[in-house]
This record gives structure tokens, C-alpha cells and sequence, in this order.
């Protein structure tokens, strides 16, 4: 428990980083020794960058001793590979991008580099970051670190498993529909979706921008908002961020132990059909709120049910837009056919696997003439009144809580070949996706030997009111504090 060195929480690393009792490159060398240890189990990372990460280290290590470290410095973080990465390999899990090698870095990884982080490897993803599970990687599944017969959830599993099993002291992921919130749930670990326009997208390999958000997966709440701290913020590469600098919140959170006169709003639709463990500590943390100052009441999101074929139509729309990219003309894999076309579909047809041919096709379908109309449009409208039911929920209370997916990590192999099953892994956390609002999965506790995740959603912008619920409940809770028994 909090013992080893790669088990810290960023803010205690911290601490001994300044007071000099342990140095950059000895925590670092603690995670790579522990990457060694676990990773032929948990297969978290698709590529560690131990020698880049150690000379960092040690450039740190010159900083913190030069007394100019910033609350990142010599921290070791990993990174979901659909970030670019200046001369790293960034494959998107993606046979496509196998090869490729950005030339630069997108905005949040500067930022970390600029920060004094230690980036230490990418991690695996379902490939394009489509699904729930990361066993769409190209390459190979990644193991829940709490029991390796399960999946960790995606599409930043790989990310999720790393903070889990003490291969990094914390990752970025990226969001479109669930895909930092559901594998940190499944993994028992904090992860926060920021709102859409707080944090750069900027060398995010696209899936669908409308939604697509890059956020923190962490071991507690003050990381995160330290992480966010160093991540979000206006970029002149990025005209959907917000003009807002980035929000000043650890500081103010570490201090913080009450709700205050916070009103929690459950909806009815998320606690329908739950697992029976899934339900039992969705109401033990609700009970704890309660004790906590801060009173629920049950309220409807009447839409909630369209989120998801609404989801899966704007989605893989934007998709099918965004992967047009890859025609193996500049960059990428490139198959020679006999003639353009031929290329063209050998490239994209070997290149692509299902779930991702699956996705461009059904969304060129919704985006064709005569379709058009009756799929994308009406998919739009729903959007909006997904929208419109969170901002009268808003009315009435200051942040939704509920459960962060409807199940725990389900087994390897259990969903790979049935794409609706996989699809419903993320009922709970797509219709935050859609109004674009900040939302957190916080350790909630266990069912068996699986944890489960709370979810807090706030109004747009608010990340503040998400992450003092968040900490004040993780906080009196103690989930954070305990590890899977790995290696
Ligand atoms: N699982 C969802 C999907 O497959 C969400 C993925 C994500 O958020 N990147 O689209």
C-alpha cells in the first residue's frame, strides 16, 4: 500500500522529489523495474521509451536541484498512443500507422515535456481508439491488472492498466464516448473527461472531433486536476479550445474536505438495469455522499436512450471524414495494387481492421445522399436534445452522479465478436460525450475482485464542482488506496 516507490501518487512523489530523498531517475527506474515485473501479464504498453524516459530523468533531477520544478517534474507519465510523439513511434494501435513516426508533438504532450515529465511509453488502445474493451488493438489485448481474465476496458485500456498495475504514476487517454471514464472504472483507478474546448486536440489522431477530448487517468483526484492544471488551456493550433486559461484547481482541492451545500442529482436512467454489484455500491457511495452534506435526488434525463444510436451514427460519421486521411499516399502503410484503386483498397482493406472498416462504412452510409436526412440529421437533433435535458438537470441540481458503466470488466473474449454488446459498455458515459460537458469515474468500490466506477458530471466548464465532489467523496471512500495484487 503505498509502500513501493512506483505506487506513489504524483503529489507524494513530489514531495520527496523536493526534499531530495529520492531522485527523477530513481523513480523512474522504479517504474521501468516494475514494468519489467508485470508487464508480460498486464501488456499495458505498445512501446517504453526507457532510455528517453531515463535521460529526462535526469534533466529533472538538474532542474529540481536548480529548485525550477514545476508540480510534473520528473514524474513518470504515460501516454495513449493515438498522441503524437516527436520521433516515437504513435500507431494508434493501427496496422496503418505501424510505421509512423510523428515529426511533431500534439499541444498536451508538449505541455508534459515543457512540465518536466517523464514520458515513459505508449500505451494500447482499440485500434483508432474505436471500442470498449482495447481488444480491437492490432496488435494484442491488454489485461485488467485486477483479475487478467478480464479486459480493462478502451479505448484507453492500455493507459488505465498502467496507472493500475504501478507501470506509470499516471497517463493521458483520450475521451470521445467513454474511452478515459469506462477503462478507469474498469480499472479502479480516477480518470476525468474534461469538457469539449478545454484541452488542446492538437496531434490527438483524430476519431471524431466533435467529441473526441484528451484527459488524465490517475491514482487520485489532486493528480488530476494537477495533471489538467499542466494540459489544458487556449492553443492557437486548436479553434476549438476555449479562450479560458487553464483552470488553477490542485492547490484549492488538497485543502478541501467538505461538499459544501452541493445538491447531487441520480438519474433515473442510469440505474436501471445495473449489475446487482454494480448496484449495491453505486448506493453504499450515495449513502456516503449523504453522510458527507451533500443530499441526491433522483431526476429523469429523459433521452438518455437515443444517446447511444445517436452516438453511433455522429460518431462513425465523423470517423469515416477523419480516416479518409489514410490512403496510403502520404504517409501510412502503402500496399501496391495494379492501379490507384486498387491500391487505394488494398491499403485501407488490409490496413483497417473490422470494428474500424465497420465504423467508415456505416458512416459513410448515415453521411450518403437520401440517408443523409434520415440518419445524420436526426441524429443531430437528438444531440441537442440530449443537451437540453443536462442543461434543465442543471437547473435543479449542481453535478449528476451515477454509476460510470452499468457492468464490471467483462472477460476477454466475452464481447470481441458482438459489436452491440460492446456498444452498450458505454450507455452511462456517451451522453456526457454528446453535450460536451467534464465528467470523472472515481473508484467506487468492488463487486467481487473487480472494481467499480462512480461517475460525477458537471455543467460545461465546471470541472471544478466534478473534481472537489470527487475528492472530498475518494477521500473519505479510501478506494485509491488499494492495489491489485500483481507480480
Ligand atoms: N467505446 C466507444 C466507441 O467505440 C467510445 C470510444 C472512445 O471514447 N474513444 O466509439
Amino acid at each position: 500500500m503505498e509502500s513501493e516507490l512506483y505506487d506513489l501518487s504524483i503529489r507524494l512523489a513530489r514531495a520527496l522529489l523536493d526534499r531530495g530523498e529520492i531522485s527523477a531517475v530513481e523513480l523512474c527506474q522504479a517504474v521501468l523495474d516494475r514494468i519489467v515485473a508485470v508487464e508480460n501479464s498486464v501488456r499495458a504498453y505498445l512501446a517504453i521509451a526507457e532510455q528517453e524516459a531515463l535521460a529526462q530523468a535526469g534533466l529533472a533531477d538538474e532542474r529540481i536541484r536548480a529548485g525550477q520544478a514545476g508540480p510534473l517534474c520528473g514524474i513518470p507519465i504515460a501516454i495513449k498512443d493515438n498522441l503524437c510523439t516527436r520521433g516515437l513511434h504513435t500507431t494508434c494501435a493501427s496496422r496503418l500507422l505501424e510505421d509512423f513516426v510523428p515529426p511533431y508533438d500534439a499541444t498536451v504532450v508538449a505541455r508534459l515535456r515543457q512540465a518536466g515529465a517523464v514520458l515513459i511509453g505508449k500505451t494500447n488502445l482499440d485500434e483508432f481508439a474505436m471500442g470498449s474493451s482495447t481488444e480491437h488493438s492490432a496488435f494484442f489485448a491488454t489485461h485488467n491488472p485486477w483479475s487478467l481474465r478480464h479486459v480493462p476496458g478502451g479505448s484507453s485500456g492500455g493507459s488505465a492498466a498502467a496507472v493500475a498495475a504501478g507501470e506509470a504514476l499516471a497517463a493521458l487517454g483520450s475521451d470521445t464516448g467513454g474511452s478515459i471514464r469506462q477503462p478507469a472504472g474498469f480499472c479502479g483507478v480516477v480518470g476525468l473527461r474534461p469538457s469539449y474546448g478545454r484541452v488542446s486536440r492538437y496531434g490527438l489522431i483524430a476519431f471524431a472531433s466533435s467529441l473526441d477530448q484528451v484527459g488524465p487517468l490517475c491514482r487520485d483526484v489532486v493528480d488530476a486536476a494537477l495533471l489538467l492544471e499542466a494540459i489544458a488551456g487556449p492553443d492557437p493550433h486548436d479553434a476549438t479550445t476555449t479562450d479560458q486559461a487553464a483552470p488553477s484547481l490542485a492547490s484549492t482541492l488538497a485543502q478541501t474536505d467538505a461538499l459544501g451545500s452541493l445538491r447531487l442529482g441520480i438519474p433515473r436512467e442510469y440505474i436501471e438495469g445495473l449489475d446487482p454489484g454494480v448496484e449495491r455500491a453505486f448506493w453504499d457511495a450515495i449513502d456516503l455522499l449523504e453522510q458527507l452534506g451533500a443530499p441526491a435526488v433522483e431526476l429523469s434525463l429523459p433521452h438518455t436512450r437515443y444517446a447511444l444510436p445517436a452516438y453511433y451514427i455522429i460518431a462513425p460519421a465523423e470517423a469515416s471524414s477523419n480516416l479518409a486521411r489514410y490512403d496510403g499516399v502520404r504517409y501510412g502503410l502503402r500496399l501496391e495494387g495494379q492501379d490507384l484503386w486498387d491500391s487505394l483498397a488494398k491499403t485501407r482493406g488490409q490496413g483497417f481492421g473490422s470494428e474500424v472498416r465497420r465504423r467508415i462504412m456505416l458512416g459513410t452510409y448515415v453521411l450518403s445522399s437520401g440517408y443523409y436526412d434520415a440518419y445524420y440529421r436526426q441524429a443531430q437533433r437528438v444531440r441537442t436534445l440530449i443537451r437540453a435535458d443536462f442543461q434543465a438537470a442543471f437547473e435543479q441540481v449542481n453535478l449528476l452522479v451515477g454509476p460510470t458503466s452499468p457492468t464490471t470488466a467483462f472477460a476477454l473474449d466475452e464481447r470481441r465478436e458482438d459489436p452491440l454488446s460492446m456498444y452498450q459498455a458505454d450507455l452511462l458515459t456517451l451522453p456526457a460525450s454528446l453535450a460536451g460537458l467534464p465528467a470523472m469515474s472515481v473508484p467506487g468500490g468492488f463487486a467481487g475482485e473487480l472494481p467499480v466506477g462512480l461517475q460525477f458530471i458537471g455543467p460545461a466548464m465546471d470541472e471544478a464542482t466534478v473534481l472537489r465532489a470527487a475528492h472530498v467523496y475518494l477521500e473519505a471512500a479510501g478506494w485509491q488506496r488499494h492495489r491489485p495484487a500483481l507480480g
